[in-house]
């Protein structure tokens, strides 16, 4: 794993400055940007298969020039405050860049979720959420978690009825966390949004001949080879939306207990029905098994896509990479070391605040749900659908006598004439968001000579946005 000399604090903290010496800032402000507002570290109690089991969890809010601030909860055992302030500054950036109005936040807990059963693992998040709750660090206008690692929907669904029972007027409860279920106030498309943003990341890259020559690439993404770590959450999506939707080929996979290498491309739902039922890799019978899974990272590919954890390209393996571009869909994927050592090799890189944004971008459109409590597209579905419907029928009219006769596609008919639901909407938003924020990022990489790579141009544009957000309140 990591094998910098630099904690992954101290290495975003060295790819802000990178960025911020290239933005005109007030004395003072650089440093004041660049550190961790505060950590909440809470230790608590659980009785668990007749003994009292402690746990420590974290809730990092890196910066508060806008409320409320939000970030995913992480379960794992490598949970750390060092990490957590991490992983809350990349979600400042990320805000930013991605124009979604919330401060940076990030919580963990130090635990291997898979030594509980559920009922074990409801008690243990219901209490960390109660911890954080009744210290604000849970709340719709002032601290909104999301899922990360290691937790999801499920974990969603406790902390926003933990919340519920300690604030049983408050109206809008169901605003304190996103990735929550449909069917606790949850939005269409919010488990696959990152997945989803990962895909379109990728497909506005290619939109640009330009930065695709940059990376010695040609053409579009369908066709391309991918190499997938991380199966999770993120991975898998961004693998599935990619093979199925985009046509590029997953030739390989890295997971815990192994990789898979396949030339022709994998079947990306039968590894995931093979993962879900034997919990790893191992055994799939249609491709390569590779012990060394990480050696794969190593593997020539044309878009490499670390998906899982954070340091996994240091100073070790950063020289022998192979792609001409990865796209971190992780948080931190590459250390700031190995970032030097690929920037010089002329290796593009999609970087994290720009690439996983899919998540945090979905869950802002849960919480304007939440807090408008009403379901996207309910209001105007059936008006819109009417009035093309009408369109068709005049044309049809018009179009009657026609000499040569005139016909619709059932393709174009079944588009045009049905309205858009939520679903349709947050993809929409969405595919707007990334492609936006691309052409921010981009702008900065080609109009200054200076900025060499995207991940600077991305903590330019953020940095500009957070600047101007403290000076708007005084600073
Ligand atoms: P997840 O828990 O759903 O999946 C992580 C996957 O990575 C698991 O399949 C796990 O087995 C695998 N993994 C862990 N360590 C590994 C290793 N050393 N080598 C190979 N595989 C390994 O988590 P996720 O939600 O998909 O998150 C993955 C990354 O994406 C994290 O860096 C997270 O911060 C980032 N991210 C997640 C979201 C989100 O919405 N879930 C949003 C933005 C960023």
């Amino acid at each position: 794993m990591q094998n910098s000399e630099m904690s992954f604090r101290e290495s975003v903290e060295v790819m802000f400055d990178r960025a911020a010496a290239l933005v005109d800032l007030p004395p003072g402000l650089q440093n004041k940007i660049r550190v961790c507002n505060s950590t909440y570290t809470v230790r608590f109690g659980v009785r668990i298969r007749g003994g009292i089991e402690t746990f420590t969890g974290y809730r990092s809010v890196h910066s508060e020039h806008m409320e409320p601030v939000k970030g995913g909860i992480r379960y794992a055992l490598a949970v750390n405050q060092d990490e957590v302030e991490a992983l809350a500054a990349l979600m400042t950036f990320k805000c930013a860049l991605v124009e979604v109005p919330f401060g940076g936040s990030k919580g963990g807990l130090c635990i291997d979720p898979a030594k509980y059963n559920d009922q074990e693992l409801e008690q243990i998040t219901r209490r960390f959420a109660y911890e954080l709750a009744k210290r604000d660090l849970i709340h719709p206008s002032q601290n909104v978690p999301a899922p990360d690692m290691g937790t999801g929907e499920r974990e969603m669904a406790w902390i926003v009825d933990q919340y519920s029972r300690i604030n049983t007027t408050d109206i809008n409860a169901r605003a304190c966390v996103t990735g929550k279920p449909l069917n606790a106030g949850g939005i269409a498309g919010r488990v696959e949004a990152t997945g989803r943003g990962v895909q379109y990341a990728i497909e506005e890259f290619f939109r640009h001949p330009e930065d695709v020559k940059k990376a010695n690439l040609t053409g579009g993404v369908a066709g391309k080879s991918i190499i997938i770590q991380g199966f999770g959450n993120v991975g898998y999506h961004a693998a599935l939306f990619l093979s199925t939707e985009s046509e590029a080929k997953v030739t390989g996979l890295i997971e815990r207990d192994g990789a898979l290498f396949d030339e022709a491309g994998l079947d990306v739902p039968a590894v995931r029905e093979h993962i879900t039922n034997t919990g790893g890799v191992k055994g799939y019978a249609n491709a390569t098994f590779i012990e060394n899974g990480t050696a794969l990272l190593e593997e020539e590919c044309d878009i490499l896509i670390p998906a899982a954890i954070e340091g996994v390209i240091n100073t070790s393996n950063a020289d022998r990479i192979r792609a001409p571009l990865i796209v971190e869909a992780a948080n931190g994927p590459v250390t700031a070391d190995a970032d030097a050592i690929l920037r010089k090799k002329g290796t593009v890189i999609i970087p994290d605040l720009y690439a996983n944004a899919g998540g945090v971008t979905v869950s802002y459109f849960e919480w304007v749900k939440n807090l408008s409590h009403i379901r996207f597209g309910r209001m105007q579905r059936r008006e819109e659908e009417g009035r093309n419907q009408l369109l068709i029928s005049e044309l049809n009219r018009l179009f009657a006598d026609a000499e040569i006769p005139v016909a619709f596609s059932d393709r174009f008919l079944s588009r045009f004439s049905s309205g858009a639901g939520e679903l349709e909407l947050v993809r929409s938003g969405l595919d707007d968001t990334m492609r936006l924020a691309y052409q921010s990022m981009r702008r900065e990489w080609h109009a200054r000579p200076e900025i060499d790579d995207l991940r600077t141009a991305g903590f330019v544009v953020s940095i500009e946005r957070v600047a101007s957000s403290y000076r708007s309140k005084g600073m």
